[in-house]
């Protein structure tokens, strides 16, 4: 971090609202809004483009010098200059990416740039390993968790308006085989850092969670 900028990083499994609460934080404190999983999704919608298996870590991992990563202010996500933002949120990706988030080098190569984004601006970052492995230092970390069977139906609600097609079934067990997937991986898993506060959100709103952690960084911050 540099001598001004703060970090907030928000943790937990997938879909646990992170981005929409991470996005809105982000809003009210002017800082910068990293989606780390988008990173992960990205290399992983390339790994397919280029009919190489996920599977394959030695194959994914070859084509690290051919991948640049963009996130603009407007939330939009390019890879090697084409606008992916769409097209990462689909299943074949969301089935895929949680083989490609657990090679080493593929990891570091996204920390990396995790790293120096949080240099240079203040963030709000979401992802799985922020708290523990990206940004250690960070101000403030959460860990942001719900029931399986609370998550599923916001993504499903989710993806009925970005007019992606999939079952409450499919998603429920995507999103289990991720969770057990990150969580068990070797390096830097899906884990509450020992000094994260945990906000479960199954029984509050966005805004209720959204000024939770407004009131824990706030208190942090000094402001009254
Ligand atoms: O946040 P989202 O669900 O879009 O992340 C997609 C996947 O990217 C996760 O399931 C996980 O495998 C990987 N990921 C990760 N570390 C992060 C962010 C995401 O391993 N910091």
């Amino acid at each position: 971090m540099g001598i001004n900028n703060i970090a907030i990083a928000i943790d937990g499994p997938a879909a646990a609202g992170k981005s929409t609460i991470a996005k809105k934080v982000a809003n009210h404190y002017n800082f910068v809004y990293i989606d780390t999983g988008a990173m992960y999704r990205a290399f992983t919608w390339y790994v397919l483009k280029r009919g190489v298996d996920p599977k394959d870590e030695t194959a994914s991992n070859s084509l690290i010098p051919e991948v640049t990563i963009r996130l603009t202010a407007d939330y939009k996500v390019f890879v090697n200059g084409e606008d992916v933002s769409k097209a990462i949120r689909e299943p074949s990706v969301s089935g895929n990416v949680s083989y490609i988030a657990s090679y080493p080098k593929i990891r570091l190569f996204l920390t990396e740039q995790q790293r120096e984004m949080a240099k240079v601006n203040s963030v709000v970052m979401d992802g799985r390993d922020i708290g523990t492995y990206v940004l250690p230092d960070a101000f403030v970390k959460i860990f942001q968790t719900a029931s399986v069977a609370v998550r599923a139906k916001r993504r499903y609600l989710e993806n009925l308006e970005k007019g992606i097609a999939t079952s409450l079934e499919d998603i429920e067990k995507e999103l289990a085989m991720r969770d057990h997937i990150d969580s068990t991986r070797a390096m830097a898993p899906l884990k509450k850092a020992d000094d994260a506060i945990e906000l479960d959100t199954d029984n509050l709103s966005i805004d209720e969670v959204v000024a939770e952690i407004i009131k824990i960084v706030d208190k942090k911050l000094g402001v009254k």
